[in-house]
């Protein structure tokens, strides 16, 4: 089999890829939302890939992987790869999961990170609130993510006096700084009152940068201890932040029984080794369309289990594509496997084009793995023509 062409369509948000072959069977492959510009960059590698057998999945991404790098650039590749697994597993007419070893599981754990309600306020008592409509989502997630202190910034925005830097208006976590005590007792309150709406059969994570000091989120850390998290993600470094030095997390993580957690932003295996092999955290979560794709994840989330590391993939933005991708991934992790974090359809019509997916997609925070040939999914190509861009009418064909 041989790769006949590499297509890109930004569809909504969502950059999707499209590789065909000369046997008529064609692969998808996607990136995040936010990465709505991503088109060029992934056309750039279609030369390096174009005659060869995509079943070969290790050996094309040989010749594509070293031009990646940390977010945004490592998604271009990470889309791709996900496209070549999907030919594979199509050609073998088996889902993914089967050649990546097999599954583990017959369902795969979900938690929310990306359901989310807008504030009325940045009290305890809001927070609380907003937490009570994240845990009567339909889905009854086991796990619930949300932001505070740096992450997002709106508190660091909307609390005057919250840290003792000069807030910086834009996008993409550009604060940094130390907290006040004000603003630090203030973030305690806020997840004490989350955790008395979970109670003990929810867990609750908390997204709390990039941005805090070494020794605000230590002394968060162990602050919190009695609230039993499931971790802190991204406290020092993290979303747009292309570094990740073990250093920062090992002045935190072995002082504290909180569990510490990074790796959303982080391209291939490479760049986790040292983070794994220093135990420099406790959990690490690749996103499968940023690490470098499906089994770029998997190797990880086999160092980290050498490690005593927990795994908890990335996902919010991945959209319907990557959450095929996760679960195809997930089905075959080791034990450390928590959960995943479930991407929805944005916008909502995402669910109208987008064959093969259970309904409902989760039921009870979990996903039932689904054993169709691939990724076990495809557009409606009919019903998906009206959202296609001029430039990419000719998405879907060849
Ligand atoms: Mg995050």
């Amino acid at each position: 089999m041989k790769i006949t062409d590499l297509k890109c369509a930004v569809i909504g948000q969502n950059p999707v890829v499209r590789i065909t072959t000369d046997e008529g069977i064609d692969g998808l492959g996607a990136a995040e939302t936010p990465k709505h510009y991503l088109k060029p960059m992934v056309l750039f590698y279609r030369d390096m890939i174009l005659g060869e057998d995509p079943t070969d999945v290790e050996r094309v991404m040989l010749r594509i992987r070293r031009m990646g790098s940390f977010k945004p650039w490592g998604a271009a590749v990470s889309a791709i790869e996900v496209a070549l697994w999907d030919i594979a597993g199509k050609a073998a007419g088996v889902p993914i999961y089967k050649l990546l070893g097999g599954k583990i599981r017959d369902k795969v754990r979900v938690y929310n990170g990306n359901i989310r309600f807008p504030f009325d306020g940045y009290q305890p008592e809001d927070f609380a609130a907003n937490m009570q409509k994240m845990k009567d989502l339909p889905e009854s997630f086991s796990i619930i993510k949300q932001g505070i202190a740096f992450h997002g910034s709106p508190m660091v925005k909307n609390m005057p006096g919250y840290y003792y830097g000069e807030y910086v208006p834009k996008d993409r976590y550009p604060n940094r700084g130390v907290m006040t005590e004000k603003g630090f007792k203030l973030t305690v309150d806020c997840v004490i009152a989350m955790k008395e709406v979970l109670g003990d059969e929810i867990g609750l994570a908390l997204d709390c940068g990039p941005g805090m000091t070494i020794t605000d989120t230590l002394r968060l850390a162990q602050a919190l201890e009695p609230m039993n998290l499931m971790w802190m993600e991204d406290a020092i470094t993290g979303d747009y932040t292309p570094y990740v030095h073990p250093d920062y997390f090992l002045q935190v993580t072995p002082y504290t029984s909180t569990p510490i957690h990074t790796g959303e932003q982080i391209y291939l295996r490479h760049n986790f080794k040292e983070l794994i092999e220093r135990n420099a955290v406790n959990v690490v979560g690749p996103d499968p369309l940023d690490v470098g794709g499906i089994a770029e994840l998997k190797w990880i989330a086999e160092l980290a289990d050498l490690h005593g590391i927990q795994m908890a993939p990335h996902g919010t933005a991945d959209g319907l594509i990557g959450l095929a991708a996760l679960v195809q991934v997930s089905a075959t992790l080791p034990d450390n496997y928590i959960a995943f974090e479930l991407p929805t359809g944005n916008p909502a019509w995402w669910y109208d084009i987008i064959v093969g997916l259970p309904d409902p997609i989760v039921k009870d925070s979990h996903i039932q793995v689904w054993d169709t040939p691939g990724l076990g999914i495809s557009f409606d190509v009919e019903a998906t023509k009206q959202y296609l861009r001029e430039e990419d009418a000719d998405f879907f064909e060849g």
